[in-house]
């Protein structure tokens, strides 16, 4: 039976274990499908306290990896795919084949990456059709790309893109962006970007190959529809928290965001703590993903000093 049982690696899972293990609580943590969470996906990050000139958002994750198992932090490479309260009020995780057994639980799983709902997009994820700038941006040299959406994701993104890309199409559905002034200021400054505003992507069009050709679209206000050749889009609005596996044991809103119990990241079964973008729609950064972790932790010792 294990103390705590850390459910994700992103900044609130990481933050989270190190908290838990310098209380000596000899956390366990599962790092899940995509280790070292959203983080892992950027680049440059400029607004993590403590770093004047920046740091790369998978050195970050790596170097809070390296604290929290610095400290005895067991990392087990699982994905859970659902969590029973056993009779005694402990947990039963199911990971595959194996179970595990906890005394309280945090759920650091963070969010994933959100697409449109169009029909092909499954097939295409990989052929042209991606949500990390990242992870495939140097694939599309010398051609024309576009990038949906209008906050900070899709300007870092969009700007990024650059690099490598003869043309960014920015692609909003309103005609001003969402993103903070300084993202948005610095993308619509760029010679390579071209926004696109008031306009939707209706369908992805594929050549021979079934690769990405072009995007049809739609102008909001005036209904007309046109056909825009990019060899890649970047999809960048928004995420959806990683919360379906709770089976009924977290109260969600209407998008799956864990609803956290008076103003704390208890939920509403004892020893279960929920932190980061799971539960947070609003602020959705770095450092408060990073706090809520070592809130979640503070809570999992007192309750578990409390139901010794
Ligand atoms: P976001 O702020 O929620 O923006 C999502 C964008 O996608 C919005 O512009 C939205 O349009 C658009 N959108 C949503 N659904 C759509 C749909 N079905 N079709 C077309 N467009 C759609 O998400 P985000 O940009 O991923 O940012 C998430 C959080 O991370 C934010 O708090 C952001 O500040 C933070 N972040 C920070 C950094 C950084 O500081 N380095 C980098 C990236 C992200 P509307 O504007 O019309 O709603």
């Amino acid at each position: 039976m294990e103390d705590v049982i850390i459910i994700g690696t992103g900044c609130a899972g990481w933050t989270a274990a190190i908290y838990t293990a310098r209380a000596n609580l000899n956390p366990l943590v599962l790092s899940g499908t995509q280790p070292g969470g959203q983080l892992t996906t950027t680049t440059d990050v400029e607004n993590f306290p403590g770093f004047p000139e920046g740091v790369m958002g998978p050195d970050l994750m790596l170097k809070m990896q390296e604290q929290a198992t610095k400290f005895g932090t067991r990392v087990e490479y699982k994905t859970v795919d659902g969590i029973e309260t056993n009779g005694d009020g402990t947990f039963t995780l199911k990971c595959g084949d194996d179970t595990l057994q906890a005394r309280s639980v945090i759920v650091a799983t963070g969010a994933a990456p959100r697409h449109l709902g169009l029909p092909n997009e499954k097939e295409l994820i990989g052929h042209g059709l991606t949500s990390c700038a990242t992870c495939d941006g140097a694939f599309y040299r010398d051609v024309p790309v576009a990038v949906i959406g209008g906050g900070d994701s899709a300007c870092e993104e969009a700007t990024f893109l650059t690099r490598f890309a003869s043309k960014v199409y920015l692609i909003h559905r309103r005609d001003e962006l969402r993103a903070s002034k300084i993202m948005a200021e610095r993308a619509l400054a760029h010679e390579k970007i071209e926004p696109v505003w008031n306009t939707v992507v209706e369908e992805y069009l594929t050549d021979d190959e079934g690769k990405m050709r072009a995007v049809r679209l739609k102008n909001r206000e005036s209904g007309e529809e046109s056909e825009l050749e990019v060899a890649c889009v970047f999809v960048a609005i928004g995420h959806v928290p990683n919360s379906a596996f709770l089976n009924g044991l977290v109260d969600q809103d209407e998008n799956g965001y864990i609803i956290q119990q008076a103003g704390r990241t208890a939920t509403k079964t004892p020893g279960l703590f929920a932190a980061g973008d799971v539960a947070d729609h609003y602020y959705r950064q770095a450092v408060t993903a990073a706090g809520q972790g070592c809130a979640a932790a503070l809570e999992a010792e007192r309750f578990l000093s409390d139901h010794e």
